[in-house]
């Protein structure tokens, strides 16, 4: 690979090692010298010599188990981590001020139970595991030994560029050299780089032949730089570069699957079918889906990227940990991976909705192809969307739960308040059907309507069966009116009253206070 360089000739690539690597030395060091060998080579007497070195196998991070094992196993250990602890979160309603849904919602709008997204997911990790398997065995041997080596690589490379610094400052008019004659002494270093990488005083004694050869010398701040390119500089690339590859794989093969109505109804209505996604929902895909976009999406960025075992280890852990957090179901204000780029919880949930479903196709890390192709979500606020949906999901619980039994006065004039909800209901089903134009929920002209509109033709299109269909749409319709009629009163409603009363509809109760007219910034959607 370093073979362009100019005293590369001077290794074994086999790895054979002829020399020692030499520290720099500072420059009241340069007198004390250290020697090393370097048989069959010839010395070049500009540039300080790479050092040599043996490949030897990388022993394993956890003994007796294979680090391509641990790069596959880790990723599945954190998903099912990450996913309890906001399943235990849900459970116990530790921030029910920052859920995006209610329970009620989770348990009425949901078209699949939770055990069949558990099998689904564990589908979908057996399947990525074999693969993964599949694929290490034509793995080449994890080895290291080179690091040294290649961090003088690098060193090399500085001081190759440091030979344009003189031409660079004549280009603005600042005679490099000139300065270099008067630094010296205490800022010998500067003067080095300023003249272009000349450093007569850094010096070391290599066995050339059997000869003891003076060779030039890296500088110690050359050594530092180069092991911050090394080890910090190419992997934060190296991530950058992976995540734009996976985030361009997602983005056009999500959008495919929304666009194709046959992609949509077979494959990625599946993963629709949670209105209201919680975490371990996040892998809940047709496995042909998930195969083609997470696994082979995340492998192709870990193949084209050049990355190691270990690191792929952090990319492929992070990758599931963002995509468990982006379906989490809760807008946290301290959860970093939320706050790193705008996709987050809020921003993927608006996706999940029957409204939303053509819109913000971005996954999992930034938006930058939605922004550049226009298929983020303009349609503004959206906390009278979410306010529907809630008192749809209430509704329902209540329904099932029969009359209520208020204990207070305020519960009983909330009862009766609701009374007409019911009618509103059965009624919006048959508006639905005869005029869906009529009770589109209000949204501004153009751009915005078309995404809603496509949204309820997508979910329209998915019927019953994927969880879609006009049921989803007419039980949503008129809840929009109602709901904007809530957010406009300034009191809060006797429904909205804190209650004693235990179960869902008091539980539920609170968290539609908490989220009451929670504006869109919160729920990580940029209003226009
Ligand atoms: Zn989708
Ligand atoms: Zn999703």
């Amino acid at each position: 690979m370093y073979n362009d360089l100019p005293s590369a000739r001077l290794y074994n690539t086999k790895g054979a090692p002829f020399g020692a690597f030499i520290q720099p030395y500072s420059i009241e060091q340069i007198h004390i010298i250290s020697v090393f060998k370097m048989d069959n080579a010839t010395l070049d007497h500009q540039l300080p010599p790479l050092p040599s070195y043996a490949l030897r196998p990388a022993t394993p991070l956890i003994p007796g188990i294979p680090d391509t094992w641990l790069s596959l196993a880790l990723p599945i250990i954190a998903y099912w981590g990450v996913s309890m602890l906001f399943h235990f979160i849900d459970e116990w309603d530790l921030f029910p001020q920052y859920r995006l849904h209610t329970p009620a919602e989770v348990l009425k709008r949901n078209h699949v139970s939770r055990w069949d997204v558990f099998r689904d997911v564990v589908i979908q990790q057996v399947i990525q595991t074999i693969v993964g398997l599949g694929l290490a065995w034509f793995d080449p041997e994890q080895v290291v030994g080179k690091e040294e080596y290649d961090v003088a690589v690098w060193a090399r490379r500085i001081r190759l560029a440091e030979r344009a610094i003189p031409a660079f400052l004549g280009l603005v008019g600042v005679d490099a050299q000139g300065m270099a004659k008067n630094f010296g002494g205490a800022h010998a270093m500067l003067a080095g780089a300023l003249s272009g990488g000349v450093y007569p005083e850094l010096t070391q004694t290599v066995l050339y032949s059997g000869q003891a050869t003076t060779a030039p010398a890296f500088a110690e701040w050359e050594i530092l730089a180069a092991k911050a390119i090394y080890h910090a500089g190419i992997p934060a690339l190296q991530f950058l570069f992976a995540i734009c590859v996976v985030d361009t794989w997602q983005y056009f093969l999500h959008r495919a699957m929304h666009m194709n109505k046959y992609l949509y109804t077979t494959f990625h209505s599946r993963h629709h079918r949670l209105y209201v996604p919680y975490a371990y929902g996040a892998l809940y895909n047709h496995p042909f889906e998930g195969f083609l976009l997470d696994t082979l999406g995340t492998g192709i960025a870990y193949l084209v990227s050049g990355m190691t075992v270990r690191q792929s280890m952090w990319f492929f852990t992070m990758s599931t940990i963002k995509t468990v957090d982006d379906h989490c179901g809760y807008a946290f204000p301290w959860d970093p991976l939320q706050h790193l780029t705008s996709n987050n919880a809020g921003y993927h949930d608006v996706h999940h909705q029957s409204w939303g479903v053509k819109t913000n196709f971005s996954q999992p890390f930034f938006t930058f192809w939605d922004t550049l192709l226009g298929t983020k979500w303009v349609g503004g606020d959206v906390s009278a969307r979410y306010e529907r949906a809630r008192l749809l999901a209430q509704k329902k619980v209540d329904a099932d739960a029969g009359p209520i039994t208020a204990s207070t006065p305020a519960e009983n004039a909330a009862s009766l308040t609701d009374a007409p909800y019911t009618n509103d209901a059965s009624s919006a089903t048959s508006t639905a059907r005869t005029a869906p134009t009529v009770t589109e929920p209000r949204i501004p002209s153009g751009k915005a309507s078309k995404q809603a509109l496509g949204s309820r033709q997508q979910v329209l299109d998915s019927g019953e069966r994927q969880g879609g269909g006009i049921a989803v749409l007419a039980e949503e319709s008129v809840e929009e009116v109602k709901a904007q009629r809530k957010l406009k009163q300034s009191q809060p409603s006797p429904l909205r009253k804190r209650t004693t009363s235990s179960g869902l509809k008091g539980f539920a109760d609170r968290v539609g206070e908490s989220l009451h007219g929670k504006s869109s910034g919160v729920l990580g959607v940029e209003s226009r």
